[in-house]
């Protein structure tokens, strides 16, 4: 192991510092030598990494004994913890601006409380008799992280969301040839308690007797199948608990109960109330046994059902029958939270690997194929339109419960149990609409371009930064093809950057010529920036005629731009240029939004704080401008010179006291007076 004396100096300079001093110096707040515990605690909490978190306990075991910890003390933590704990501290969770993500949902929660229409299941008491307004979500990404809302932790019937897990435990049992001998893989576009099969085409390989067979796994008769699949050859309770220990798995429970999750709830009561009202289900279990689909033992006579000879003859009732519905009935009768079910569905995002215990429960293989299905029909008869809106597999019961899953990034549980008339959660429904017009979640996303709707998964200042740096930084170097491109691409070529900067005022101030006229043949005005200037202003400050004429001849406000620069202070500091465009744009708009969080990140991945942009802007020009004190700090804390100045000679104290920012600007002044 590495065992270093770090000093101020060495933590200093980006450029030599080690992954694990990246890390600790993005800690730091006023002094280098150490970081309190609690500030590493607190920044994995707000990533959304839970306190009880199975894979924390030793970290905060460790953490809860100190209260600093030393460069030496935390280097030998990070190499002891795992990957996600170094992936936090660098903003790359699956959502790496889960604070931000979580206020988001939060409002969307809120909006759609006030939702009071549907209707109670009302077949059988226990879910008739429910409260209605109970109202709950939870969402857990990949890496663990966890939001979760209202009644996220109250036990209710899975109902019919457990079909696609029952699915899973049957191709992982018999292999997907097998199951699908006995089940299809077809929409059925009928009631999911219709009494009708699907007849195969025989030249697929199916024998005679096998040639009518549920549509899919997600209506009832096809979920009687595979339950009738599910270890058949157990006992009914061994087979319940084999499946509930599955359902836990999925859920991260740890049979040494290391994980603090307990094994799903199964409620006798409700089992017998399914059986009691049931008849259409009986009818489906007798239905599948007449195609001779269900396999069953020949000679099994229930004995124990009648045990008296009875007078005439031996009354049969197929005992394949009677075990495949019992299970059914009892695994629809397991409850489970919002936060259960929302683990399963990440399980099922992240590949069929428990987000949090780490362990493999599913092959990649059983996910990938049973992801379609509950795609084309997991949300009863509002499948497709679902689908077609929302974008996402889903699956829904009549408990009041729907999952979704939002393949490597997340799975989401909505617990609501009022339905709609096709027995969807009414809020559930709401929540995943607006979800989905909130972020770029549908699976068909990637072909939109959209400035409004944001990405989850990369950080808000490098979704801002991604949606116009490409286009300023291309036009700053007269990078034509890119522009071509992005215009096919439908961007926005007049979107400008924290300052208003656009691609027409690269152009302008570089001379590129040919940019400029690409621009304005395609439409593309001249906007203000920050200081009031107009593209021709750049032109004219950088004497390029030709630009000048081009702008000329288009009808634009003619401001000049107000840039004031201190005369008596000609100290000039240095800011680097990074290769890494993108992330010296996400740096700078993370400071002008006061997004102390988004810049440790940075400053965690090795971006140096005085990186500079196409203007030659700084983090500290855009803290200062934008008065946001507590960045100001940071940044200077962290090394960034005081006298950077941007394209106009501008240092960022200068920038304070152009936009009347007195805070800033007394600090700044005072800490120059200490470094002269
Ligand atoms: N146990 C229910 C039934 O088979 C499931 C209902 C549902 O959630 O779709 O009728």
């Amino acid at each position: 192991m590495r065992k270093k004396n770090i000093t101020h100096n060495k933590i200093h300079s980006s450029a030599t510092r080690s992954r694990e001093e990246n890390l600790f110096y993005s800690l730091c707040d006023d002094s280098f030598s150490h970081i309190s515990a609690n500030s590493l605690k607190e920044t994995l909490m707000s990533s959304g990494l839970q306190p009880d978190d199975y894979r924390l306990k030793e970290l905060f075991h460790e953490l809860n004994n100190h209260d600093q910890l030393s460069i030496q003390m935390f280097t030998k933590i990070i190499q002891k913890s795992e990957l996600f704990v170094e992936k936090a501290l660098r903003g790359e969770l699956a959502i790496p601006d889960f604070k931000d993500f979580s206020t988001r949902v939060d409002q969307i929660y809120d909006d759609v409380k006030s939702k009071i229409n549907g209707e109670l299941a009302s077949y059988i008491p226990p879910l008739a008799e429910v409260d209605p307004d109970q109202f709950g979500i939870a969402i857990i990404t990949k890496d663990g992280q966890v939001y979760k809302k209202g009644q996220a932790d109250v036990d209710f019937s899975i109902q019919s969301m457990c079909k696609p897990f029952n699915y899973c435990i049957a191709i992982e049992q018999l292999g997907i040839e097998e199951v699908h001998r006995h089940v299809g893989q077809e929409p059925s576009g009928r009631f999911f308690d219709d009494l009708s099969l699907l007849k195969q085409e025989k030249d697929a390989g199916i024998d005679d007797n096998s040639s009518n067979v549920p549509f899919n796994p997600m209506i009832n008769a096809g979920a009687i199948m595979t339950a009738g699949l599910i270890k058949d050859q157990l006992r009914d309770n061994e087979r319940l608990n084999f499946v509930r220990e599955q359902f836990g798995k999925l859920i991260g429970w740890k049979q040494d109960g290391s994980s603090n999750i307990d094994l799903p709830r199964f409620n006798k009561e409700m089992a017998r109330q399914e059986n009691f009202k049931g008849y259409n289900n009986l009818a489906l279990g007798y239905l599948l046994m007449a195609t001779g689909n269900l396999p069953h033992k020949k000679s099994i006579c229930p004995d124990d059902i009648y045990p008296e000879k009875p007078d005439e003859f031996e009354f049969y009732i197929e005992n394949a029958v009677i075990k495949a519905l019992k299970l059914y009935f009892s695994i629809c009768s397991i409850e489970m939270k919002a936060t259960d079910v929302a683990m399963a569905a990440a399980t099922l995002a992240n590949g069929g690997v428990c987000p949090v215990t780490q362990e493999r429960v599913l092959s990649q293989e059983t996910v990938r194929k049973c992801l379609p299905v509950i795609q084309m029909c997991g949300m009863y008869n509002g499948s497709g339109k679902f689908f077609q809106e929302i974008g996402l597999p889903a699956k829904s019961g009549v408990g009041g419960g729907v999952f979704l899953v939002v393949p490597q990034l997340m799975g989401i549980c909505i617990f609501s149990p009022r339905l709609d008339p096709h027995g969807n959660s009414v809020r559930g429904i709401a929540m995943a609409q607006k979800l989905t017009s909130k972020y770029l979640l549908h699976l068909f996303d990637g072909l939109m371009t959209s400035t409004e709707r944001l990405d989850p998964r990369v950080p808000i200042s490098r979704w801002r930064a991604s949606s116009c740096s490409e286009s300023i930084w291309a036009s700053s170097i007269g990078d034509i093809r890119t522009l071509q491109r992005l215009l096919s691409e439908q961007r926005d070529l007049e979107a400008g950057d924290y300052d208003g900067r656009t691609p027409l005022h690269l152009a302008a101030a570089e001379g590129h010529t040919e940019i400029v006229k690409f621009l304005l043949d395609n439409d593309v005005k001249p906007r203000p920036d920050r200081w009031g200037g107009y593209p021709i202003a750049d032109a004219i400050v950088g004497k390029h005629q030709d630009i000048i004429n081009l702008l000329k001849e288009i009808k634009t406000g003619l401001s000049l731009p107000v840039h004031i620069t201190h005369k008596d202070d000609q100290k000039v500091d240095n800011s680097v240029k990074i290769e890494d465009e993108l992330s010296v744009i996400e740096l700078l708009w993370a400071a002008s939004e006061n997004n102390i969080r988004g810049i440790r990140q940075l400053v965690a991945r090795g971006v140096p704080v005085h990186a500079s942009d196409y203007d030659d802007r700084t983090a500290l020009h855009l803290a200062a401008a934008e008065g946001h004190i507590e960045t100001v700090k940071y940044l200077i804390t962290h090394g960034h010179p005081l006298h950077v100045r941007d394209r106009w000679n501008a240092t960022p104290l200068d920038e304070a006291r152009r936009e009347k920012r007195s805070k800033v600007s007394a600090y700044l002044s005072s800490v120059h007076k200490k470094s002269n």
